[in-house]
């Protein structure tokens, strides 16, 4: 083996090549280092004296095929004239201090990564599940080390449940870029006090802030960045019409005969999708359950009309109108659960009204964005190290597919 075909394949700069020995399934490199004097790797001072210690270290190479290469690297101690601390010369080819796997090998585990499942990528290199992992882990703390606030104009905040163990968390996104700003742990202002004082410092340049109604962030933001408009994102006000019609779908269902029970059951999906996507037939359909269904016809036709608005109205001033006559038609309906959506839309019709101030700003990569971090919840390994899976979320937005994860 020489030399430069270990640098050009392996990486290996620094060090003299004296044999190889091969084993049934693994090429083995004895390599020794060319270093002649090495500074102090704590104080770093040059008075230092290096020992060979007589023993070596495994190294893991990238693979030859099917078959393993292994770098047995004679291990020598760097003595210090100055602090006397005596310490392991740094091996120059490994990415971390204590890991025994080449930066080659990191690097090719991530060109894999992008591809295949963790599982996957430990089976084909045969290094450990957990091996794999950390190597990824490494990458994404250092990527994702210090993002950047300086371009930020408009953050959207948003908090997702991730199962019984694990709780909330929040994430703050980027809305024109749709990067991750920041991952923290539970919901409402205490999520977020270790991005207060980050933010506090670009409080005068952030716009606007989207949110849903739920409301649990308006005072932080009101108290962290007073200058900034709240938005309700108008997706949540959609979906919370949603929510409730299904609600009143479910209740109006729970008083009928079985029969008719039966009917309603599996109607969910027409009253829940957006008219226009429906075909000729589930429209026909949707009328006949409108009609059956009065309440229920009712609150499906006003949930259309609050999407119209979005469609329709150019500027705020014709919003507020479109909204007002919603509200006024809702409280007349006596439908419960339109009442209390026309009750909420008045009380936060300032930040609803917020999406046409600021150019239509919506937040249209939230219904993605979210469905990823469900993908990666349901991955059983973010269960297993909290650190990981809020590192992989800061890399969602980079992510197309469910294999990448
Ligand atoms: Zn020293």
């Amino acid at each position: 083996m020489l030399i430069s075909s270990l640098y050009h394949t392996q990486g290996i700069i620094g060090y003299n090549y004296q044999k190889t020995e091969r084993t049934k399934d693994t090429e083995i490199y004895y390599l020794h280092s060319k270093a002649r004097s090495l500074a102090c790797p704590r104080c770093r001072s040059w008075n230092t004296s290096i020992v060979e210690t007589g023993k070596t270290r495994d190294i893991r190479g990238l693979s030859i095929g099917l078959k393993k290469t292994t770098m047995r690297v004679a291990t020598r101690r760097i003595k210090c004239g100055d602090c006397s601390v005596s310490s392991h010369e740094p091996i120059s080819f490994c990415p971390e201090p204590r890991v025994s796997y080449t930066k080659a090998v990191a690097h090719f585990i991530r060109v894999l990564r992008a591809k295949m499942s963790i599982k996957d990528v430990a089976e084909l290199s045969g290094l450990h599940w957990e091996t794999v992992k950390n190597i990824e882990k490494n990458w994404l703390r250092k990527k994702y080390k210090t993002v950047k606030l300086k371009d930020v104009r408009y953050m959207g905040i948003d908090e997702v449940y991730l199962g019984k163990k694990l709780g909330y968390i929040t994430i703050v996104r980027d809305l024109i870029s749709g990067s991750v700003l920041f991952v923290g742990k539970g919901k409402g202002g205490d999520a977020l006090k270790k991005f207060r004082n980050r933010l506090k410092r670009k409080s005068k340049q952030i716009k606007a802030v989207a949110m849903d109604m739920a409301n649990s962030y308006s005072a932080w933001v009101a108290e962290v960045l007073p200058e900034a408009d709240i938005i309700y994102d108008h997706f949540h006000l959609i979906k919370l019409m949603n929510d409730r019609m299904n609600n009143l779908r479910r209740s109006t269902m729970n008083k009928l005969e079985e029969a008719q029970k039966k009917e309603l059951k599996g109607k969910r999906f027409l009253l829940l999708c957006n008219e226009e996507d429906l075909d000729h037939d589930a429209h026909g359909e949707l009328e006949n359950l409108r009609n059956e269904f009065a309440d229920l016809g009712t609150a499906s036709l006003m949930k259309e009309c609050l999407r119209n608005i979005y469609k329709m109205a150019m500027d705020s001033t014709l919003a507020r109108k479109a909204f007002e006559l919603w509200c006024e038609k809702a409280l007349a309906s006596g439908i419960y659960c339109l009442k209390q959506t026309a009750k909420m839309i008045t009380n936060r019709m300032e930040g609803i009204l917020g999406y046409w101030r600021h150019g239509s700003l919506t937040n249209a990569s939230q219904e993605g964005f979210n469905n990823k971090v469900g993908w990666l919840t349901r991955q059983a390994y973010g269960y297993r190290d909290e650190e990981y899976l809020h590192l992989k979320i800061y890399d969602l937005p980079h992510l197309s597919a469910r294999k990448d994860l």
